[in-house]
Order: C-alpha cells, then structure tokens, then sequence
C-alpha cells in the first residue's frame, strides 16, 4: 500500500467507513500547514484499533471530516515492557520518551529517585511526545506516560511476577547481562546522572523479581543507557525475532 504523506493519532474510535471529525488544531495542520484537500489520504491510528488510510471529505480552515477506508494494519501491541527512568534535562527526558517508544516499550514511568534533580515533569507534554513518536515510527500504540512517583513507593507495591532489569552503573564492565531470565512481564530501570544511591542498590539487591545487568565496559549517560536498556531488552526477549 502507498504510503501517505501524513500519518495522524486521533482520539476516536476507527473502523472501515467509519466518518472521523477533524478538530481546529488538526485542520491547521492537515489543510494549512499539509495543505490536504478533498480527496486526499491521510493514515490513522489510535493506538486502539489499528491503522487505517482515510480520505479527506471537507476540509475546512476549522473544522473537517475524514473517512477510514479499509484497514492497513492491525493493532500491533508491544511486549509488556515498561521504561522506569529518572528525569533529567528537558531536552533528554524528551529524548528518553522518544526513544522508548521507537523501541517498543508498552509504559513509560518517569520516577524520582534519591540522586533525581528535577522534580517536577510536565506529563501531558511528555503523552504528547510519546503520540508524535508513534506517529513517525509507524507504531499502532501509543505508551501511556505515567505521573511522577517516587522510586520507593514503587518498589513497595512492585508486582509479583513482573521482573525488573536493574540497569546498575556500579557494573560497569562486569559481566552481568540478562543471562537466561524468562517471564514475559518486564521493567528497565535506569538512573538518573547521578547514579543510584547505596540504599537504593541495597534495595534492588534485595528484590527476587530484580536482575542487576551491566551496559558494558563505560557509564553511559542516562539518555543513553535506556536506549541500549530497551536494545538489549528487546534483542534477548522481545518483539526483535
Ligand atoms: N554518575 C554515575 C553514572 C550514572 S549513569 C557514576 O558516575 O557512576 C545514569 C544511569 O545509566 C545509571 O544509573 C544506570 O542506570 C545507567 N548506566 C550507565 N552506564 C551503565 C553501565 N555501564 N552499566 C549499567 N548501567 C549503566
């Protein structure tokens, strides 16, 4: 199938024949901006019901209508995988969302942890990353960006069964790697510049679910870390082959 030139989530159910409003901000930019007119395709998801062309029907400067044609593809749902990470600069913790969806990973948690420097995130702006990513990468899913929590507060109500690759600097260029673990439910964790605390290692240690893992012989940025996290993750169990 040909691919269009314009690739757009929309909250809204989809299926073939099914009509789809176009809101202000959506007719700015698919007929101001793409300059779309009546006739033309675009392509949809909405990390529900998997990925459909669709036909312009009006296009207006406000407002609009799109009709799905017959779908293009199904929804493709990640491993159960989520990225636990510890906010950083602006521009990287973008980076880090980016990245996680790119890669596959079903949740994003960014989490405080006793080294974080940044305090506060903006959630809706990090989800809002996490749409344009799926966008671009051709994704049928979209991952849910949660609020901010502290780290302990999630390891005390840490899922039995979910396993937990714990991404620990403190390994550099030892051996360990994700070995013959199994399970189908995981979690990366990844620190924040500053590294994990001795009473935060002592912790994870503690942890049956948790499989400390080293990224090799050089500490990585935290930006970094996560993408070759989510490589190896995905290289060894994933969705990879
Ligand atoms: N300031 C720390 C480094 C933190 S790097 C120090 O100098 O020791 C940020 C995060 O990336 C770490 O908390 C860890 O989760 C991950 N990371 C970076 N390099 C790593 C490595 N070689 N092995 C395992 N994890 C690593």
């Amino acid at each position: 199938m040909k691919r269009t030139r314009v690739r757009l989530y929309v909250d809204h159910p989809l299926g073939q024949g099914q009509s789809v409003p176009v809101d202000r901000a959506q007719a700015h930019y698919l007929f101001g901006v793409m300059r779309l007119a009546t006739g033309d395709r675009v392509t949809l998801f909405n990390g529900r019901d998997g990925e459909f062309p669709a036909e312009v029907q009006e296009a207006g400067k406000r407002r609009g209508e799109l009709r799905c044609l017959e779908q293009s593809r199904p929804l493709m749902l990640p491993p159960d995988l989520w990225l636990i990470f510890a906010p950083i600069k602006k521009a990287r913790t973008d980076f880090i969302v980016e990245k996680a969806v790119e890669m596959g990973a079903a949740r994003i948690m960014p989490v405080m942890t006793d080294f974080t420097n940044s305090e506060r995130i903006r959630r809706d702006r990090l989800q809002a990353h996490a749409v344009e990513a799926a966008e671009q990468c051709g994704g049928t899913f979209v991952p849910e960006v949660t609020e901010l929590v502290k780290l302990d507060r999630l390891l005390a109500n840490w899922p039995d069964e979910r396993q937990l690759m714990f991404c620990d600097e403190a390994l550099v260029g030892a051996r360990e790697t994700l070995g013959n673990a199994g399970g189908d439910k995981w979690a990366i964790l990844i620190g924040p510049e500053g590294g994990f605390s001795d009473a935060e290692r002592t912790r994870l240690h503690a942890m049956k679910q948790a499989h400390s893992v080293s990224l090799g012989p050089r500490i990585l940025r935290a930006d970094t870390a996560a993408v070759a996290a989510l490589t190896l993750w995905q290289a060894t169990l994933g969705d990879w082959g």
